[in-house]
């Protein structure tokens, strides 16, 4: 929380802050164990003479001692250790090895919630550098061309019949074979390397739209929507982007929707905004994606300019199984609709969500039970078979 305090107190409280917890760890130490501060808002606790047992009772000690509030001027604020425990012997073990340890255990408790501590195992080295192993090829994969897009159709829920798709990045790794999205893009999050291949996916997408329409296998209505990371859409270059990316396609700006997250949203409120009246300018929609998920404030979605509400699964998942589900479902979707903006409902796999979805007055919707993601060539043969039914056949009654 130490980013936090700076931002909101000032860096004089920031440093306050620091002199006071190392004065709070160094009580808790003797005269044979050493207290020092590493850099940043890191510090570093060497315990001597201690056994396994004891090292809980180190870090339980800790993290009680951050329980009471700091006292900064006139302030009291309460922030939060995550801590990393690594075990070694003086005699064996390399001062470095038993540092680098300790650091992959700490951004393992904070990545698990902060405010906690996990003791170093092999296996979290192993996954920490197969990480940055992920995040050091991905660059040169985007060259390569390993990194292919699959498309799920998003269908009208009162006749199933298709009016877009969302895009869906895979990475087709030599090695390791087909790697879902979960497995490089949080780690791409991290880094510049996202921007990359944000782009790289904007301009596969419209390349695919523009095609699709050359052929005839798509109407002018049909569109792909494409997911921008927060770090993105942050990006300067964001736009410009995005405007290259339809005019090198030749495609009209139509034809894209942007899903952005509604974490995005509240991310640098006043940057975002700019942002998205940008895009809006040259004529793309914007939806926002996980919507439910991002504790943001409902003012936001009104402040936006955004068309596309897209229901999370995890609300769609409960739609048919509960009254509070339904309720949550009919909220969302009549907010949406006041609003002017259309929602989508996420995730949906049974038939009886459908019906409990059109019902609520959902109009579109996407999920395994329309269609998986899709490879380009499966996206065109389900267009061109939905096309061949004459009589509107509705997918949530086939
Ligand atoms: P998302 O944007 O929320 O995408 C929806 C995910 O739900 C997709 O997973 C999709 O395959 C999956 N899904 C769709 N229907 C169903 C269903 O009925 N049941 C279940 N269980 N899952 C369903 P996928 O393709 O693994 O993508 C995961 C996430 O990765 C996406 O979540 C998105 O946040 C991210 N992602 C994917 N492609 C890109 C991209 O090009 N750029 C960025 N920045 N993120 C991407
Ligand atoms: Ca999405
Ligand atoms: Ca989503």
């Amino acid at each position: 929380d130490f980013k936090m305090v700076n931002d909101s107190l000032g860096h004089g409280a920031g440093d306050e802050l620091l002199v006071a917890v190392a004065a709070r760890l160094s009580a808790l130490h003797g005269p044979e164990d050493t207290v020092a501060r590493f850099g940043g808002d890191e510090f570093a606790i060497l315990v001597a003479d201690h056994g396994p047992a004891d090292l809980d009772q180190v870090a339980e000690r800790v993290m009680v001692s951050f329980r009471q509030p700091f006292v900064l001027g006139t302030d009291e604020v309460t922030v939060h250790a995550s801590i990393g425990l690594a075990l070694g012997q003086a005699e064996t073990d390399d001062a470095g090895d038993l540092i680098r340890n300790a650091d992959v255990a700490m951004y393992v408790a904070k990545r698990n919630g902060k405010d906690r501590c996990e003791v170093f195992e092999a296996s979290m080295y192993e996954a920490a550098r197969r990480r940055l192993e992920v995040a050091g090829e991905l660059h040169g994969a985007i060259g390569r061309g390993e990194l292919v897009l699959h498309y799920q159709p998003v269908v009208e829920l009162h006749n199933g019949r298709i009016v877009g798709a969302e895009a869906l990045v895979r990475w087709q790794h030599p090695e390791r074979g087909f790697l879902p999205p979960s497995e490089f893009i949080p780690i791409a999050e991290t880094r510049a390397v996202i921007i990359t291949l944000g782009r790289w996916v904007l301009n596969a997408a419209c390349r695919q739209v523009a095609a699709w329409r050359r052929e005839g296998i798509v109407d002018p209505e049909f569109y792909v929507t494409v997911n921008l990371s927060a770090r993105h859409v942050q990006d300067p270059g964001v736009v410009d982007d995005v405007v290259s990316a339809l005019r090198d396609a030749d495609l009209p700006a139509s034809a894209i929707v942007i899903e952005v997250t509604e974490s995005t949203l509240i991310h640098d409120l006043e940057r975002t905004r700019i942002t998205l009246a940008e895009l809006k300018r040259v004529g793309v929609r914007l939806a926002v994606d996980d919507f439910g998920t991002g504790y943001s404030s409902l003012s936001y979605l009104g402040s936006f300019p955004v068309d596309l509400v897209k229901i999370d699964k995890s609300f769609v998942d409960h739609v048919a199984k509960t009254p509070s589900g339904a309720a949550l479902v009919r909220a969302v979707v009549e907010l949406a609709h006041g609003l002017g903006l259309k929602a989508v409902a996420e995730g949906v796999e049974e038939r009886d969500q459908a019906v409990a979805l059109e019902g609520l007055g959902c109009t579109l919707a996407q999920g395994y039970l329309f269609a998986r993601p899709l490879p380009a060539e499966g996206l065109a043969a389900a267009v061109a078979a939905d096309h061949a039914v004459n009589a509107p056949v509705g997918a949530a009654h086939r």
